[in-house]
């Protein structure tokens, strides 16, 4: 069978960089094509420290698709330019790999309908990492049976969305699991500000710190005793796993599919 031809949008980022290594070091894939606004005309391999693949950064996303016959789209890059990529993309036909976070669901109707038009698939992850999609799954498995629920999610001092795809994930899934058993948290007189995002009954806290990648803490209280599911990314390679089995199977779904678990 013929490689699975991939294209990086936001090649040169802390991301972006990860995937180039995973993709040109996967059985089945090959890296045909590098975007980004920075380092046009450089190796992208060079770039990323393992040797020159024959690859230029571009920053034309329709033109680089045209010449390279990518299949497969994979784009981490910012929230306020997502959607402009995959309006770009989507109706040449490419499937698309979403690791950018900050999609809101007015985006995720567009995205539906482009998909529909184009029949192009659309895979979104708000988290690559196995580690992370667990945390999802046992923390709907404990919110019902307990009262009450706090996230906190730690990502590095330069991340612009705030809180974490992640962390709205993990608190809307939860929501939904709860079934109303979560009680509604009553408020201080004073401070209300440092209490965090109301998810439902849910509160999140986001952290920014250098020294973090990306951190979450699900912490329930019950009477007399509390309950905490912590996942740590130690570094960018725990999302490349995920990232490589979405490019694997992405031409096989239908439509918008949200979530890493939905594929595992
Ligand atoms: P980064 O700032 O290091 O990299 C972003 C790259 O995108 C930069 O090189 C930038 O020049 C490029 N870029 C920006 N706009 C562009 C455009 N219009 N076209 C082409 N390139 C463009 O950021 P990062 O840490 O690599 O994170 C990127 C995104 O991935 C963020 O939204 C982050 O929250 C998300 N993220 C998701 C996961 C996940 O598992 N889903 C994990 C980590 C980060």
């Amino acid at each position: 069978m013929s490689n699975i031809r991939v294209i990086v949008v936001g090649a040169c980022g802390k991301m972006g960089l990860e995937v180039v290594k995973a993709v040109s070091a996967a059985d089945g894939m090959e890296l045909v094509a590098a975007v980004d606004l920075i380092n046009l005309g450089e190796d992208i391999g060079t770039i990323a420290s393992i040797g020159p693949l024959g690859v230029e950064v571009q920053r034309d996303l329709v033109e680089a698709i045209k010449r390279s016959k990518a299949q497969v789209l994979v784009d981490f890059t910012r929230p306020d330019a997502i959607m402009a990529n995959l309006r770009a993309a989507v109706p040449m036909g490419v499937a698309a790999v979403v690791g950018t976070t900050g999609l809101e669901e007015a985006h995720l109707a567009e995205l539906r309908t482009l998909s529909a038009k184009s029949g192009a698939p659309i895979f979104i992850a708000p988290n690559f990492a196995i580690g992370a999609v667990l945390m999802m799954q046992f923390a709907q498995q404990a919110v019902r049976h307990f009262d009450y629920a706090e996230v906190i999610e730690f990502h590095h001092e330069k991340k612009i969305d705030a809180p974490s795809g992640t962390a709205l994930r993990t608190a809307e899934l939860m929501r939904a699991a709860a079934g109303g058993r979560l009680a509604e948290q009553g408020m201080p007189e004073l401070g209300e500000d440092s209490r965090g995002m109301p998810v439902g009954h849910i509160r999140v806290h986001a952290v920014r710190l250098p020294g973090t990648v990306a951190n979450q803490e699900v912490i329930f209280g019950g009477l007399g005793q509390t309950l905490t599911i912590r996942h740590d990314t130690i570094n960018r390679e725990s999302f490349m796993p995920g990232v490589t089995l979405a490019i694997r199977k992405v031409r096989g779904l239908e439509g918008v599919v949200v979530g890493l678990e939905q594929i595992m």
